[in-house]
């Protein structure tokens, strides 16, 4: 029996009612993936090269040098990591955490819950400290913690994209560096989109995703450390607990030799090359400009057709933005006829907003005046 059914699975005949692969068109206002730029779309599509092949080692060192153009870093080790933003989340865990060893996390929202769970995992000596989601930290409260818990590292989400809260950042990194710690941001739902300035605001390491500010498709994380992380790194006594995501191996292909460590996902690298050459093209503030125009407009916007906006307008997140369900209305239903109708996608409230907020997200090529005021005009129109 099982063996007539492993047989009829394999028989090609069963797959020749498959067509072409085929997607429908969609514009993504949700929490991410946001749409590829059209021009990172021709760069994914091209052939592509041996990951070892000179034209492609030149075209690692542009990424690199782009993407500390992106950070405002000069940090040697700047490389995309080949996965999702949880690679390099990961990533930063894994490599500068050996066990019992103290971290202190910020934890306002799902991806705060997620650095504790890997932490957990990777054996730390785990501290917590907790706002509502929907709130953000002082700066005096993270001092507080910081100097009272000690932690070997700080960490924190900049961009909460479960909650919609802006984190400010600055002043951290002086208190991490009088306490002799890490400090870890996420950045995950701000860089390429939101200020942020990892040298001038002293953070030692940073990680972040493709498929946002980027303007990319999901598969790489970028990544940048400082001599403060490297010193660390080095100074660890036990090996990195997991090979894929080693920093010290992958220095030797993103580092100065580029010895192989993994076949890079080369495509990916063509598709950020792209992404990150239009951020810098257009220039970084006009970026960071753009982003905050078209949220403030969309937050005006759906204020004016009486909705209520999650987030207090001093910490929210013009990258994604958190509006109250209105009681009387079918949250999944109207998100479900938005994008059956019009092909347009906007997110659900996560982990505890379930159900209760829907999350617009105006990220990299999308976030522009002409989809905020598409949106507006179809909560105006459709929401009944
Ligand atoms: N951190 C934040 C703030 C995120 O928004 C996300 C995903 O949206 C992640 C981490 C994880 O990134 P990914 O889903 O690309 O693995």
């Amino acid at each position: 029996m099982t063996e007539a059914k492993i047989i009829s699975a394999l028989n090609e005949e069963n797959f020749s009612h498959f067509s072409k692969t085929y997607v429908p068109s969609r514009l993504l206002l949700g929490p991410g993936p946001s749409n590829a730029h059209p021009e990172v779309l021709s760069a994914l599509s091209l052939n592509p090269i041996g990951h070892l092949d000179e034209a492609y080692i030149s075209l690692m060192s542009d990424v690199q040098q782009l993407l500390r153009y992106t950070w405002q870093c000069n940090n040697r080790l700047t490389l995309p990591m080949s996965g999702t933003g949880s690679a390099a989340m990961e990533a930063s865990i894994a490599n500068f955490i050996e066990e019992g060893e103290k971290i202190l996390i910020a934890k306002k929202g799902y991806f705060g819950d997620r650095l504790v769970d890997m932490a957990t995992r990777y054996k730390a000596d785990v501290s917590v400290m907790e706002k509502p989601w929907g709130e953000s930290f002082s700066y005096e409260e993270i001092k507080y913690e910081i100097e009272t818990k000690k932690p070997a590292i700080f960490a924190i989400v900049h961009a909460e994209t479960s909650s919609g809260v802006l984190q400010p950042l600055n002043g951290i990194g002086e208190v991490c560096r009088k306490n002799n710690c890490l400090f870890l941001v996420d950045a995950v739902t701000s860089l390429g989109a939101l200020e942020l300035l990892i040298d001038e605001w002293k953070i030692d390491l940073a990680y972040s995703c493709s498929q946002k500010g980027l303007s990319c498709p999901p598969g790489l994380s970028p990544f940048t450390m400082n001599k403060r992380a490297e010193d660390k790194l080095s100074s660890r006594k036990t090996k990195v607990p997991n090979w894929y995501l080693d920093l010290s191996l992958l220095n030797k292909y993103w580092g100065s030799d580029r010895v192989y460590h993994h076949t890079a996902p080369v495509n990916m690298n063509f598709a950020i090359r792209e992404g990150l050459r239009l951020i810098a093209n257009g220039g970084l503030d006009n970026v960071w400009y753009r982003h905050n125009t078209n949220a403030k407009k969309l937050w005006k916007g759906l204020e004016s057709l009486g909705m209520e906006l999650h987030v207090s307008e001093d910490y929210r997140l013009p990258t994604l933005t958190t509006v109250k369900i209105p009681p009387a209305v079918d949250g999944d239903g109207f998100r479900n006829h938005l994008l059956r109708k019009f092909g347009i996608e906007i997110g659900n409230g996560l982990g505890e907003l379930s159900g209760k907020v829907w999350r617009i997200g105006l990220m990299g090529f999308n976030s522009s005046e002409e989809n905020v005021d598409r949106l507006l005009n179809l909560f105006d129109t459709e929401l009944k």
